[in-house]
C-alpha cells in the first residue's frame, strides 16, 4: 500500500521512474540485458511479432494447447499459425516436428513454456539457427523457469511475459513484458508500445498503445522480492503431491514430469486423468478447486475455422485437452490440504469402480 500511495503521491501513472525500476530489476531476474514493460502478455506477444516483422502472409510455428492469445498475436498481423503438436509427457511443443513444418514462408518459431516449465530450447534453437528464424517465448507462465540454467525468456530472440494475476508474479490489474538480448529490438519495442512515438508527435512506425502504468509496476517491485520463495513453495507443493499419489497408488492419475535440467515453476499442476469431466464436478462438491487449461485446443476453435485444421490433426494436443486437470498449487497450500485433495481423488475412482 505504501508503493500504490507513492505513485499517487508522484502522479506519473504511465511508464516514468517505477516501470524503469522495475524493467531494471526483471532483466536481472530473467538474466537479459533489456526488459520493456507493456499493456498485458497478450500485448507482448503482438509486438514482439510486430519488432520481427511478421506481415500477412507470413506462417509462425507455434502450438494449439496454450492460452488462445499465442495464436491471436500471429492472425491479428493477418499472418498464419502453423500448430504443430506437442509432447504427451510434458504438454510443450514435440521438437522433432518443428523442421518438417517450415516453409519459405516462416517467419518466427513461437513456443509456450506451458505451466512453468520450459520447451526443448536447445533443439529447438539449432533448427531456428539453421533455418536463419527468430523465436519468441511464450514465457507467460514461466517467469524464473530454468533450462540448462537458463531462464525462461533468455533463450530467443524476444521472452513475452504476463503479470496477470493467476501468474506466478501477479499484478493488480494487467501487465506484460518483453525481454531481449538484441540493443535495436529492444529499442523497436519500446517505440512499438508508444504509437512509434520519437520525438513526441511524431510517428517514425505505426505502434499501439501498450504501456505498462506505475500501480503496477510498484506492486509488481513489492513481490518480485518473494517471486523465489513463492516459486519454491510451489515447486515444494508438487513434490508432495508427487509423494502423496505415489502412496496413494491411483491407476487413473498419470502426474506431471520435470525433465531433467529444468527449473518448473509450477504455475499449474497439471495430472492427467480418466473421467475428467466427472472428477472435476466431484472435486468441486467436496470444496476442492481445479480448472481445466485447455478444454478446446486452438486449431478446432471456431474462430480459427478458416485455417482448415480438423479433428484428429494434433492427437497428442486433442488428447490432452481431454485428459488434464489442475490442480491447487498455490505457495500458501498446506500439507493437510493436499491430503485432503488426494484422499478425495482416490475415493472418487474408489467409488467409480
Ligand atoms: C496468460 C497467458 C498469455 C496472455 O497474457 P495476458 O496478460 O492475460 O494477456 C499468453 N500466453 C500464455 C501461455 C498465457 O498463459
Amino acid at each position: 500500500m505504501a508503493a500504490v500511495e507513492s505513485v499517487f503521491d508522484s502522479q506519473h501513472f504511465i511508464l516514468g521512474p517505477e516501470v524503469e525500476a522495475f524493467e531494471k530489476e526483471t532483466a536481472a531476474y530473467c538474466q537479459v540485458k533489456h526488459s520493456i514493460g507493456c499493456g498485458s502478455g497478450s500485448d507482448a506477444l503482438l509486438l514482439a511479432l510486430m519488432a520481427l516483422g511478421v506481415e500477412p502472409g507470413d506462417e509462425v510455428i507455434t502450438v494449439a494447447f496454450t492460452f488462445f492469445a499465442t495464436a491471436s498475436a500471429i492472425t491479428r498481423l493477418g499472418a498464419r499459425p502453423v500448430f504443430i503438436d506437442i509432447s504427451p509427457d510434458d504438454f510443450n511443443i514435440n521438437p522433432e516436428l518443428i523442421e518438417r513444418a517450415i516453409t519459405p514462408r516462416t517467419k518466427a518459431i513461437m513456443p509456450v513454456h506451458l505451466f512453468g516449465q520450459c520447451a526443448e530450447m536447445d533443439a529447438m534453437r539449432e533448427i531456428a539457427e539453421r533455418h536463419n528464424l527468430p523465436v519468441i517465448e511464450d514465457a507467460a507462465q514461466a517467469i524464473g523457469a530454468e533450462y540448462h540454467e537458463r531462464r525462461a525468456g533468455a533463450m530467443s530472440e524476444i521472452g513475452c511475459f504476463s503479470f496477470f494475476p493467476s501468474k506466478n508474479l501477479g499484478g493488480a490489474g494487467e501487465g506484460g513484458l518483453m525481454t531481449t538480448n538484441d540493443d535495436k529490438l529492444a529499442e523497436k519495442l519500446r517505440l512499438l508500445r508508444v504509437h512509434g512515438m520519437q520525438p513526441k508527435y511524431y510517428h517514425q512506425i505505426v505502434g499501439v498503445n501498450s504501456r505498462l502504468d506505475a500501480l503496477q509496476a510498484a506492486v509488481l517491485r513489492v513481490k518480485l522480492k518473494y517471486l523465489d520463495q513463492w516459486s519454491n513453495a510451489r515447486r515444494r507443493n508438487a513434490e508432495r503431491y508427487e509423494k502423496l499419489f505415489a502412496e496413494a497408488g491411483i491407476e487413473e492419475v498419470i502426474t506431471p514430469i520435470t525433465r531433467p535440467n529444468r527449473r518448473h515453476i509450477f504455475n499449474q499442476y497439471t495430472i492427467r486423468c480418466s473421467r475428467r469431466d466427472e472428477l472435476m464436478s466431484f472435486l468441486k462438491q467436496q470444496s476442492v478447486g481445479s480448472e481445466v487449461y485447455y478444454p478446446v485446443p486452438l486449431h478446432l476453435q471456431e474462430c480459427f475455422k478458416y485455417l482448415g485444421y480438423a479433428m484428429g490433426d494434433l492427437p497428442a494436443t486433442e488428447q490432452a485437452a481431454r485428459e488434464c486437470l489442475s490442480l491447487p498449487i498455490y505457495p500458501e497450500l498446506t500439507e493437510e490440504m493436499q491430503q485432503y485433495v488426494v484422499e478425495k481423488i482416490a475415493e472418487f475412482y474408489r467409488e467409480a469402480k
